[in-house]
């Protein structure tokens, strides 16, 4: 009888692409796939609500993808991985266990203690890297440094090697002979108990089914006109990929290595242009897990030291009207609503949202990162962290402090048409045109035909953005001034 192993799943739900499965597979073992809830280890940033809802989809999921090729998945749900993987093995009988790397800051810590202690106990260890392009430590720049910025940081990726091509799916997965106990998916309790969730049930199709056919979507219709679609929020101009990505239900490498192939053998011009925007924008995702790799402190503080003391304001008033989409601005309000009903938003509105919090407000950035964390079904640490600090300009590579996006011209550029916003505000649906993005401008008389009174069907803007403008630079000022005087 051949000996068997744990292949532990964690951000890696899939069996296409997936070196430790297939490593276990052809080293003889019969294998125990099991997934651990461990929300306690994931230091401050445990799943939030969107991505809880998420990963049960995506467990049911896998578990069927498992049963397909007469396998299944083990649930279990522990307060230490450690604790739980040793009991599986005393269970099993297992002598190895693999698993792909996760990069953020407490994984690292608690896996690096699980294979200390696994190894020392004489069981095999395995790890491999299956959610990058390229290891963050294999990248550094001409000083042997980490890069900070992100335009030498993609020269250097395209001046190395290919990323590797991924591993092929396994046709069968021998099976223990016995399975051990699972708890079933229900008790780990990760859907919602109120019913909050059901438009991300309707946007979604988690699991790797999923994410393969929205990687056909791209193919079919995106590609060829990302290079302006990626910032219409009106359009569909991306993949939105973004969810299936973060739950590895698909590879960077199966994503990176399809879109070249596509774009080689069959496309034309504009959808080779299209895969060379994409691919970098996979690539900012690498960056992400870069820096947060390189700069584990940034998941809570700014890259940028001198943003550490910024005259940020408290407001919870001002804090729930954004949350809620109430702020006045249209294009703003209808981003953050469009995250409340599906859990995603589109890059272009998250950066119109995030400058509004941070410089419109004043309000802190780590209060916006925390409130995508529970939102979005993509929440990601790195994505997310180098998202916020970026519109905070207080990151690697950040948007200059003091380019303040201005929510209405963003929105009549990248809106004209006021569609977005007509479907996420549709108080203001009667509203035709570009005027959508300045209710506030508009007469008594088009306010009524439109049927909005303003102040009561919707608000008048939280703060006149001009003025605002004008507050965040003197508040970038002083610290500017304080860093001189240190
Ligand atoms: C304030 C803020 C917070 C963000 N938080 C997250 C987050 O928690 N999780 C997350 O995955 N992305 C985050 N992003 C990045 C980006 O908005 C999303 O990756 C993108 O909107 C996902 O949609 P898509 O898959 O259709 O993207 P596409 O435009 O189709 O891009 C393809 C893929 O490239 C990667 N990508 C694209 N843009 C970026 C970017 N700016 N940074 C990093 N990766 C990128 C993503 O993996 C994305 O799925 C954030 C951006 C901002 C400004």
């Amino acid at each position: 009888m051949s000996s068997c192993a744990i292949v532990w799943f964690r951000q890696d739900l899939r069996l296409g692409d997936n070196p430790a499965l297939v490593d276990a597979l052809n080293r003889g073992f019969a294998v125990v796939p099991v997934y651990i809830h461990a929300p306690g280890e994931e230091g401050k940033w445990p799943p939030g609500g969107a991505t809880k809802f998420w990963l049960h989809q995506s467990l049911k999921s896998l578990d069927k993808d498992l049963h397909d090729h007469k396998s299944k998945l083990i649930l279990r749900t522990a307060g230490s991985s450690l604790d739980e993987l040793r009991k599986l093995i005393k269970e099993t009988g297992a002598t190895a266990v693999f698993w792909n790397r996760r990069y953020e800051p407490a994984a690292i810590e608690r896996d690096t203690t699980i294979k200390e202690s696994l190894t020392k106990a004489d069981i095999e260890v395995h790890s491999y890297n299956a959610s990058l392009l390229f290891e963050p430590w294999t990248i550094k720049n001409k000083s042997e440094k980490p890069f900070r910025v992100f335009t030498p940081y993609w020269r250097h990726c395209l001046s190395i090697a290919e990323p590797p091509h991924p591993v092929s799916k396994p046709e069968q997965i021998k099976a223990p002979a016995k399975f051990p106990h699972t708890i079933k998916l229900d008790e780990l309790e990760l859907e919602p108990k109120i019913k909050w969730a059901e438009g991300i049930r309707e946007a979604w199709t988690p699991g790797e089914a999923g994410a393969h056919k929205q990687l056909e979507k791209l193919l079919e219709n995106v590609l060829a006109n990302y290079g302006e679609g990626r910032n219409r929020p009106d359009q569909v101009g991306v993949s939105r990929i973004s969810p299936h990505l973060h739950f590895g239900e698909v590879s960077p490498r199966q994503i990176w290595h399809r879109v070249k192939h596509e774009v080689g053998t069959k496309r034309g011009a504009k959808a080779k242009e299209g895969a060379q925007i994409y691919l970098k924008e996979i690539v900012w995702r690498e960056f992400a897990y870069h820096l947060l790799y390189h700069f584990p402190h940034t998941e809570h503080v700014p890259l940028d030291e001198k943003f550490r003391h910024f005259p940020f304001k408290r407001d919870a008033r001002a804090l729930k009207r954004w949350q809620k989409g109430l702020t006045g601005y249209p294009l703003v309000d209808a981003g953050m609503r469009e995250l409340w009903h599906t859990g995603w938003m589109h890059n272009r509105v998250r950066m119109v949202v995030g400058s509004f919090l941070v410089k419109d407000l004043l309000l802190p950035w780590q209060a916006g990162a925390k409130w995508f964390w529970d939102t979005l079904v993509d929440a990601d640490l790195a994505s997310n962290t180098m998202g916020w600090q970026w519109v905070a300009g207080c990151g690697a590579d950040a948007a200059p402090y003091y380019r303040v996006f201005n929510p209405t011209l963003q929105g009549k550029k990248f809106d004209p048409e006021g569609d977005y916003v007509r479907r996420w505000v549709p108080e203001l649906a009667g509203l035709e045109g570009d005027k959508i993005h300045t209710p506030w401008l508009l007469s008594d008389e088009e306010l009524e035909q439109a049927g909005i009174v303003l102040g009561k069907s919707y608000p008048t803007p939280i703060v006149d953005h001009s003025v605002a403008r004008l507050r965040a630079l003197d508040a970038l000022k002083s610290i500017k001034e304080d860093t001189i005087l240190k």
